[in-house]
């Protein structure tokens, strides 16, 4: 459930016209909810009462820095994946005790700038991974809290490049290897083995493959307790599925459930780490219509966002809704929504039942919250949408809408 709704033929945004934001910020344009995201939010939070726990928000889901600060706010910690993202998660004021590090990647100044900052924990996913942040903790005379991220080989049944905890996958380490690094980490001086990771993939409509993936991750565990390493953390990673058309993806207390179910008593803080359920439906794109065109094959509505701006349709054919701002009551026509962007891969909908619509007026295209703007780029010297978040009545600009200057500044 979210709050951006039609009311006398209109989209809100809260208690705010979608329209007069667009006049007044340009298009295209980000509309983050404030009221949504709390909700989301406390949905997870309420879903694991009863367990420690902590709900890391995914930071690449959507890492701009008023955001975070909402959800540091509420008590949300954060899941990063880079240098850059402990930096936005720190200017949020985000408590570094709340900060679990993941990724396959972490180069050693990240790994440094994650120590200097102390955060919980960091979760590893190669023996050389764990090795370099042994030394390096061990330079820096400190201990490194590490979790091992283990790849339970369980079927997500989402898009192929959002799957993570397949065999094949580069994600993790296997239990037969796992076991071997927790040994290495519980005789290293600088490495304290406190966690068991996983994160099997993301828009996930069922419980099953995590209910499956949770209980392989507690053999694992009362298998490390029985040669003596007695982890405190249980990370089960992100991935909850949302609507973008008809899916009925689990709800949070659905998750929370199944895995107070399977946890049975056992004392351990529960680590979550929901990026896209999250944001997902707290944000909209707004984008503008410049021309329509029908051809002999198709009729076009080329708009003022592309897929710099959004690029999930292009990547992962994904399913966007798309519906007007001000509805006029038109005729409907199958047709294609695409960008400006000299690549026929650009569009954010293809043979989509619309209302037929005129040059200057706008649309929303829902549910672009997560992996949106984080995934935007210059492609074709287009400047990035600006991005504002609506609470109630009041509108705050959260990021500026780049300028010309701002597309060569880097540039010497
Ligand atoms: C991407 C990612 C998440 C968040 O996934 P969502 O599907 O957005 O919930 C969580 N943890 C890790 C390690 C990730 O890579």
């Amino acid at each position: 459930m979210n709050y951006f709704e039609c009311r006398n033929g209109e989209l809100w945004a809260e208690d705010v016209r979608v329209s007069e934001l667009a006049e007044k910020y340009g298009t295209p344009l980000y509309i983050y909810s404030t009221k949504t995201l709390k909700r989301h939010y406390r949905a997870f939070d309420k879903a694991l009462t009863g367990v420690d726990h902590l709900t890391c928000f995914s930071v690449k889901a959507n890492s701009n820095v008023g955001l975070l600060r909402l959800l540091g706010g509420y008590g949300a910690g954060m899941d990063i994946v880079s240098g850059g993202e402990l930096y936005r998660a720190l200017a949020a004021g985000v408590d570094p005790q709340k900060i679990v590090f993941s990724g396959v990647g972490k180069q050693d100044h990240e790994i440094k700038e994650a120590l200097d900052a102390d955060i919980l924990m960091f979760n590893v996913e190669s023996t050389q991974e764990l090795e370099r942040i042994g030394a390096i903790a061990g330079q820096m005379n400190t201990v490194a809290r590490v979790s091992i991220r283990i790849n339970p080989d369980v079927d997500p049944k989402t898009h192929p490049y959002i799957s993570t905890g397949l065999k094949k996958n580069k994600f993790g380490l296997d239990m037969l290897e796992a076991t071997g690094v927790y040994s290495m980490a519980k005789h290293h001086p600088a490495l304290d083995p406190v966690g068991l990771d996983c994160h099997i993939g993301s828009q996930l409509t069922q419980i099953s493959p995590f209910a499956e993936a949770l209980e392989k991750l507690l053999d694992f565990a009362d298998q490390l307790k029985s040669s003596g390493i007695d982890i405190r953390y249980l990370d089960l990673g992100g991935g909850l599925g949302i609507t973008y058309n008809e899916e009925s993806p689990p709800l949070p207390e659905d998750l929370g459930r199944a895995i107070m179910d399977t946890l049975a008593g056992r004392q351990l803080t529960v680590i979550l780490e929901p990026g896209r359920a999250i944001a997902g439906n707290a944000g909209i794109l707004v984008t503008r219509v410049i021309y329509t065109k029908k051809t002999p094959a198709k009729h076009f509505v080329i708009v003022d966002a592309g897929m710099n701006d959004l690029v999930r349709p292009s990547l992962y054919q994904a399913f966007h809704r798309i519906g007007e701002v001000i509805p006029k009551g038109r005729e409907k026509l199958s047709m294609d929504v695409v960008g400006p962007i000299c690549e026929s891969g650009d569009f954010l909908a293809q043979d989509r039942m619309l209302p037929t619509v005129q040059p200057g007026e706008l649309l929303a295209v829902f549910s672009a919250g997560a992996y949106g703007f984080t995934m935007s780029s210059q492609y074709n010297s287009r400047l990035r949408a600006a991005e504002v978040i609506v609470d109630g009545d009041k509108t705050i600009l959260a990021r500026r809408r780049e300028t010309y200057q701002d597309l060569i500044a880097l540039e010497t």
